[in-house]
C-alpha cells in the first residue's frame, strides 16, 4: 500500500517517484474524488483503475483494498490534495494493512500544513497541528481557549466561509498573538497575511469576498507559565554562560515580568546563588 502525496494546487508539485509509482508500480489507485484525481492523472498521462475511497465508504473499500493486497497487487492511496491521512481519509486502510502484515510505503510530498508553517515567519522548532478548527462557535472558542498557553506554534485548517468568525474569536481570546494565514498555497493567487487576528480580519473584511483554501498559524504563547521558578531559571542561564543581568533580562522577557522586579528577587535571595559571572 503506497501513500502518495499529490499537489496542493500547482500540478508541478509532485515527485518523480510519486509519478513513477502511480504510473508503473501500482495496479489501482484509491482516491477521494475520482474526477479530481483524474485531472492529475491525465496531466501525467497515467491510466489506472480508480477506487473511490472516502469517509463514507471507508469500511467497505478497506476490505476491497485488503483483498487486492492479498492477491499480491499494489494499491496507491491518494487524497484530493496533499498528503493522505493529514485531515484526509486513509487511517482505517493503513491500520488494517499494518494489522494484516502488508508493507505500507509513504511517498512524501506536499502538505499545506508544513508549507504554510515554513513560510509563516513564526517559530518552527516546535509546532502542533490541530487539523480543522471546530466549525461550531462554542467548540471553536473552547479550542482557542485551550490554546491560550500553548508553547508551540499552532497550525490549523479553516474554511474561507468561517475565517472571519474564527479571526474575531482569536482576536478576543488570543489578543495580540501574532497570526499568519497562508491562502491558496502554490496557486496563482498565493498570499500570506501576517499580523494580529484583528488586523488580518480587518484586511479580509474589506474584500468583496473571502475565497480560497486557507491554513492558519498561531504564534506560541510568550507567557511561559512553563517557568515555574524564575530564580532557578536565572541560575540555569547563568550556568549556561550568561551574565546575571542578561539572564534576568531573558527570564523577565519570557515571563512578561518587569526586569527590576526580577532583579530585586534575585538580589534579595542574596549571595547563595551558585551562578557564575562572565565579566
Ligand atoms: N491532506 C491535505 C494536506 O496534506 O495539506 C489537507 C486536506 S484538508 C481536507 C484541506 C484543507 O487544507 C483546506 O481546507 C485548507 O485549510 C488546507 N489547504 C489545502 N490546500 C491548501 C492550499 N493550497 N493553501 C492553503 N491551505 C490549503
Amino acid at each position: 500500500l503506497y501513500l502518495v502525496a499529490t499537489p496542493i494546487g500547482n500540478l508541478e508539485d509532485i515527485t518523480f517517484r510519486a509519478v513513477r509509482i502511480l504510473r508503473d508500480e501500482v495496479d489501482s489507485i484509491a482516491c477521494e474524488d475520482t474526477r479530481q484525481t483524474q485531472k492529475l492523472l491525465q496531466h501525467y498521462d497515467i491510466r489506472k483503475p480508480l477506487i473511490s475511497y472516502h469517509e463514507h465508504n471507508e469500511a467497505v473499500r478497506t476490505a476491497e483494498i485488503l483483498a487486492a493486497l492479498e492477491r499480491g497487487e499494489s494499491v496507491a492511496l491518494v487524497s484530493d490534495a496533499g498528503t493522505p491521512l493529514v485531515s484526509d481519509p486513509g487511517y482505517r486502510v493503513v491500520s488494517a494493512a499494518i494489522e494484516h502484515g502488508f508493507p505500507v510505503v509513504p511517498i512524501p510530498g506536499p502538505s499545506a500544513a508544513l508549507a504554510a508553517l515554513a513560510a509563516s515567519g513564526l517559530p518552527t522548532d516546535e509546532f502542533r497541528f490541530i487539523g480543522f478548527l471546530p466549525s461550531k462557535a462554542g467548540a471553536r472558542r473552547k479550542a482557542l481557549e485551550q490554546l491560550a498557553n500553548e508553547t508551540a506554534t499552532v497550525i490549523a485548517y479553516e474554511s474561507p466561509h468561517r475565517i472571519l468568525e474564527a479571526l474575531a474569536d482569536m482576536a478576543e481570546i488570543l489578543g495580540e498573538r501574532p497570526i499568519a494565514i497562508a491562502r491558496e498555497l502554490t496557486k496563482i493567487h498565493e498570499e500570506f497575511l501576517r499580523g494580529t487576528a484583528q488586523s488580518i480580519r480587518e484586511q479580509l473584511a474589506r474584500r468583496s469576498a473571502v475565497k480560497g483554501e486557507m491554513t492558519v498559524l498561531i504564534a506560541r504563547s510568550e507567557k511561559t507559565s512553563a517557568i515555574a521558578d524564575p530564580l532557578a531559571e536565572v541560575e540555569r542561564l547563568e550556568r549556561e554562560g550568561l551574565d546575571r543581568m542578561e539572564a534576568i533580562k531573558a527570564v523577565a522577557k519570557q515571563m512578561g515580568l518587569p526586569k527590576r522586579e526580577l532583579y530585586r528577587l534575585v538580589t534579595e535571595r542574596g549571595s547563595n546563588s551558585p551562578g557564575k559571572r562572565r565579566e
